[in-house]
């Protein structure tokens, strides 16, 4: 099941998912995705983005969606994308964990991404 988290606007979706990461319909492991403006718009938040969508380890997915909080703490990241933009292997979203959250800019601890909220 997609990410609950609905958000209506587009800056807010397009930080959820650099700073969650994505699965394809596999559902195993988070991808990093960068995606073209169109993708983005006919991108609804929270549900799926029909593909072919473009990883950034270089796969190719047919889908991809922001997955729920269990899969966002535990699944691997790709060791593909985590090379291609420079982030170090490990499980959970960047954001849920410590090594990331500095390369990303935010603070050391906490699950939040300080002004947004993404309960
Ligand atoms: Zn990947």
């Amino acid at each position: 099941m997609p990410a609950p988290d609905i958000v209506d606007d587009l800056a807010e979706w397009q930080m959820i998912v650099k700073f969650d990461w994505v699965v394809s319909r596999a559902w195993n492991t988070l991808h990093h995705v960068q995606l073209s403006d169109g993708q983005w718009a006919q991108w609804e938040p929270g549900d799926w983005l029909t593909g072919p969508v473009r990883l950034s380890c270089g796969r190719t997915a047919a889908g991809i969606c922001v997955p729920g909080v269990i899969t966002r703490m535990g699944a691997p990241r790709c060791t593909g994308c985590c090379r291609a933009v420079g982030y170090p292997p490990g499980k959970g979203s960047p954001k849920n964990s410590a090594d990331c959250r500095a390369i990303l800019g935010l603070p050391e601890s906490g699950l939040g991404i300080g002004s947004a909220t993404l309960n």
